[in-house]
């Protein structure tokens, strides 16, 4: 089969570019490891910025979100037993952060796709790509796992596989320069059925470790701690986890944290990534399969919306005009943007999570950068201007 762009992975990073191109009249195919119930299925993220939502209803696939999503005009800090909220509406000139859970986002972004004639191959098998440092690359993917070898003849691969796909080891490592940091911690997630305890986000530092609580519905709350990297969900029944999510996020004047029965738990680690350059040859990748950012910023999600929105740029631009001038800036125009999310996310997570190696010096650092981040605006402004995200710069 041939197309003009053959995209790997059906995250948002896929399924964003695929209609992104779609909508300027260019073809894509996607194929994808996962069932479609698979993918609509897996809980992560859910804070979405100001520019992701923007783009979601410019391009038509935002009725869902806009009706169902949550609009918060700010979030809270909360230390030593006080909590601090950041008005971020206020501090960015109107802007907020909305809250509609990431597989709600893959099930919009499925249908409008497969509704727009889309095709969209799930549960593929032995993805492979071939000749892309060539003007005539090719992916092989068996159909359902274990059909006939097929092969898609493409001008560009768009690379939006995650962290794990093939698309990353597909530029030669002699050519790729990668960046990394692992943290010392990991989240423990909760899914709870239970009304919010708060109508906004909670990211709350206490001796005993990070915590955060999160909405997902009227019904259901997503709730976040702390744990040793190395910990393992056994150790964690769900008496433990209560006790030490009232611990973390009591204050002084009586928090409440409403109770409700945990219907899924799971320990994700954290991990900042670059890898640079994003482009080689008619490769592009895109998303996570480029960068990953722990969870404490809220930008992977937006990440992978900005990265295909410049691709979907360069892309228009040689197909509309035969440019490549963007395409051939890709790597730079996108790392610029992603290495000040990744500053942000360090930041987020160096500030509120407990590095129990800390000397009471570096403890003491990190509570005066909070008091700091909460008592003055120009503090609290750039904090929400990177929260809420910044500007695309092309
Ligand atoms: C617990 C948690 C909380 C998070 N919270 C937030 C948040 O609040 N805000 C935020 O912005 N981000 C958050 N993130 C990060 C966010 O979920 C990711 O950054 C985002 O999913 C990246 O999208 P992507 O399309 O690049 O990659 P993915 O979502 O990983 O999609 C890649 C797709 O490629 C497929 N694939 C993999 N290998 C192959 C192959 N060989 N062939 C074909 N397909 C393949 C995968 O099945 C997958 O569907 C969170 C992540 C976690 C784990």
């Amino acid at each position: 089969m041939r197309t003009q762009v053959g995209i790997i992975g059906a995250g948002p990073a896929g399924l964003l570019l695929s209609h992104l191109l779609y909508l300027q009249g260019i073809e894509s195919v996607i194929i994808e490891s996962r069932t479609r119930e698979e993918i609509e299925g897996t809980i992560r993220a859910g804070v979405l910025e100001q520019g992701t939502v923007d783009l979601m209803n410019q391009m038509g696939v935002g009725v869902r979100m806009m009706k169902e999503g949550h609009f918060h005009e700010g979030f809270e800090l909360r230390f030593n037993g006080t909590g601090h909220r950041v008005n971020v509406h206020e501090l960015t000139g109107g802007k907020y952060v909305t809250v509609y859970a990431q597989h709600e986002v893959i099930k919009d972004l499925v249908a409008a796709r497969l509704q727009a004639g889309g095709q969209i191959y799930f549960n593929v098998g032995d993805v492979s790509l071939h000749d892309v440092d060539t003007s005539a690359p090719k992916i092989r993917f068996r159909p359902n796992k274990d059909g006939e070898l097929q092969e898609i003849a493409c001008d560009y691969i768009a690379g939006c596989d995650g962290f794990h796909g093939p698309s990353r080891p597909a530029i030669p490592q002699s050519v790729r320069k990668e960046y990394q940091k692992i943290y010392p911690f990991s989240w423990l997630g909760v899914l709870v059925e239970a009304p919010p305890s708060s109508h906004e986000l909670i990211y709350a530092n206490h001796e005993q470790g990070f915590a955060l609580v999160s909405t997902r519905s009227p019904q259901i709350q997503r709730l976040y701690l702390q744990v040793d990297a190395k910990d393992h969900i056994d150790n964690w029944s769900d008496d433990r986890i209560w006790s030490e999510l009232h611990t973390r996020l009591e204050t002084k004047d009586g928090f409440k944290l409403i109770e409700g029965p945990i219907f899924q738990k799971g320990i994700v680690s954290m991990r900042s990534f670059v890898c640079d350059p994003m482009q080689y040859g008619r490769l592009f990748l895109a998303g996570d399969a480029a960068h990953i950012v722990p969870p404490t910023g809220a930008k992977g999600l937006n990440l992978a919306a900005a990265d295909v929105q410049v691709l979907a740029r360069g892309l228009e631009a040689f197909y509309k005009a035969g440019k490549t001038d963007i395409l051939n800036r890709y790597t730079e125009i996108c790392l610029r943007r992603i290495w000040k999310a990744e500053r942000f996310s360090w930041f987020m997570t160096t500030m509120l999570h407990r590095d129990m190696g800390h000397t009471p010096f570096e403890r003491g650092i990190q509570l005066a950068e909070l008091d700091y981040v909460t008592s003055s605006r120009a503090a609290s402004t750039s904090l929400a201007e990177n929260y809420i995200g910044l500007p695309m710069e092309f």
